[in-house]
């Protein structure tokens, strides 16, 4: 059975993404995972970054964690963001071996008298999300394996608040000799080699995004969100299309209703700005995104019932179709719905 709007995913796009990030860090890539892998699939993309080479991932919740290490196996380590937080926490954590990313000292002192294990410490040098601030970083504690930081602005290269973030965690982490340091998400991969550390912890950019928000030419990519046209019709001058007479035309039009809407993730704010990739050509959606379908203006083009178009992918870059939404690449990912089923090339 085909579906009507299938999210692809270029796995070897993602495995060369992962090695330009190593290449150009020189330190391992730990990739995070989290979100069910930016919605592409948390099991196929660990296994086929673990064929790259990656050993390490990052997850947010404890459940996320249980999944993955069922998809993984064994071997690769896994650090939960949330940490040891919620009732059984220690329990689930070792039960599955994940590491609990501990950030405030009542995490430590669950986790320690639980009986320990290995785990990480967040320090927050100035995101204020997240973890200990750095006058407060604990003495080292058994089990210790891993010190790590967060970026509050990698996006955006010249804000002086990376700086101040990396020297500030360089600083923090000397009270850490021998535990490996984490520091940069994908945006920090980019803004020089000491701001690497031991490891970097890269999301967005390993799923196709470029690491300032714009497309960028060392990253490919990855994810095509590909939606059939399930009817092309006629409309003439003065009439709507969808609800709410979203559109009217101003002259005869022909216009593609797609199987794609809001509930697929295709986001209703990609109205009015929105557009696709179809006949070789890009093109607007027309008036109001539907539970279940867009409408797309497709005059003058030779297409009909079956062909598809791209919401995003190689021709209509995410990070475009992102800005077009008022979003950012991250949630449109991670909005794509369980209906669409990924394909993997
Ligand atoms: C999500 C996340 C990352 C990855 O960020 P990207 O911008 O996607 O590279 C890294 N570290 C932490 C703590 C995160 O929450």
């Amino acid at each position: 059975m085909t579906a009507p709007a299938v999210l692809s995913v270029d796995l070897d796009a993602l495995a060369r993404n992962y090695r330009t990030l190593e290449r150009l860090t020189g330190v391992p890539v730990t990739p995070v995972v989290k979100a069910d892998g930016y919605g592409l699939g948390a099991a196929a993309v660990a296994r086929r970054l673990m064929l790259e080479g990656a050993r390490t991932f990052f997850i947010a919740r404890l459940s996320e964690g249980v999944l993955l290490r069922q998809a993984v196996g064994p071997e690769p380590v896994i650090y939960v963001l949330d940490g040891c937080h919620g009732e059984g926490a220690p329990a689930a954590l070792r039960a599955a071996d994940l590491r609990p990313v501990l950030n405030q000292p009542t995490q430590i002192t669950a986790w320690l008298d639980s009986g320990g294990g290995p785990s990480a410490l967040q320090i927050d040098t100035g995101m204020n999300r997240i973890g200990v601030r750095p006058e407060d970083a604990p003495e080292p504690f058994a089990g210790l394996e891993l010190v790590m930081s967060h970026l509050a602005c990698a996006d955006e290269p010249d804000q002086p608040m990376n700086r101040r973030q990396r020297d500030l965690f360089a600083q923090a982490t000397q009270r850490y000799p021998g535990v490996t340091r984490s520091f940069a998400n994908s945006g920090g991969c980019f803004l020089g080699p000491d701001f690497a550390f031991d490891q970097v912890r890269p999301g967005i950019c390993l799923y196709g995004s470029g690491p300032t928000g714009r497309p960028d030419d060392r990253i490919a990519p990855v994810a095509t969100l590909l939606v059939d046209i399930l009817q092309v019709r006629d409309v003439l001058a003065g009439e709507s299309v969808g609800y709410s007479r979203g559109f009217v035309a101003d002259r005869p039009m022909q216009v593609a209703t797609c199987a794609a809407g809001y509930a697929d993730g295709i986001l209703r704010r990609y109205s009015p700005d929105g557009q696709v990739w179809v006949g070789g050509e890009m093109r607007p959606m027309l008036g109001r995104v539907s539970m279940d379908v867009i409408a797309v203006d497709v005059t003058g083009l030779d297409v009909t019932a079956g062909d598809q178009v791209e919401v995003f992918g190689p021709n209509r870059l995410l990070d475009d179709a992102a800005a077009a939404a008022g979003t950012i690449s991250y949630e449109l990912l991670t909005s794509v719905m369980p209906r669409v089923p990924r394909r993997y090339l």
